[in-house]
């Protein structure tokens, strides 16, 4: 992964960084340019009112998977939230990055990890954009959590899964496979 900051403080900046650092996971294994920005006054509705990534399919790579994420973060998440908070936020959209690797079998194997979720429920606004449901609610969001709650060390965090989706205990074998075949890597440690 190659991480581009648009703008941003030192604090700010440090902060991203620190949150790669604390994380366990094998970062170099993503293959994305990932354009990270700080933005006072966002135009969009943040679904965590923290940051919101987002992906373009204008470049893929020879599987046809996206190489290039931007990732806005409010221009205040280092004054308003606590460093744990922003770490958490920082792993749990590049959990959304991850997330954009997925083919569609992959994605049905993680919804199936989580206890009475549906292919429909990964993410409703992409299917119906009527359904304005809540970012709770969607399974995507549930997979960038875990992400979060599995590599990012309980100390250096704030919450654990905020979503309505559980993990199914028996299914997190499966789960942890999906990610070994997005980042093959024996650097990914089970924990
Ligand atoms: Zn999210």
């Amino acid at each position: 992964m190659n991480r581009v900051f648009l703008n941003g403080t030192d604090r700010q900046r440090a902060l991203f960084d620190d949150a790669l650092e604390q994380a366990i996971f094998p970062w170099d294994r993503i293959p994305h340019d990932v354009y990270v920005r700080w933005e006072a006054d966002p135009e969009r509705e943040y679904h965590n009112e923290a940051a919101v990534t987002t992906v373009s399919y204008k470049r893929v790579d020879a599987c046809e998977r996206p190489i290039h994420a931007a990732i806005d973060f409010r221009a205040d998440l280092d004054s308003a939230f606590t460093e744990r908070f922003y770490r958490e936020t920082v792993v749990h959209e590049l959990g959304h990055v991850l997330a954009s690797m997925m083919h569609t079998s992959q994605i049905d194997r993680i919804v199936a990890c989580y206890r009475d979720a549906t292919r429909a429920d990964w993410s409703p606004e992409v299917e119906d954009p009527t359904a304005g449901t809540n970012w709770t609610e969607r399974v995507e969001e549930a997979f960038c959590e875990s992400f979060k709650d599995v590599y990012l060390p309980r100390a250096y965090r704030q919450f654990n899964q905020r979503t309505k989706w559980v993990l199914r205990r028996d299914r997190y074998d499966e789960w942890l496979g999906v990610i070994d075949e997005l980042c093959p890597c024996d650097r990914i440690i089970i924990v």
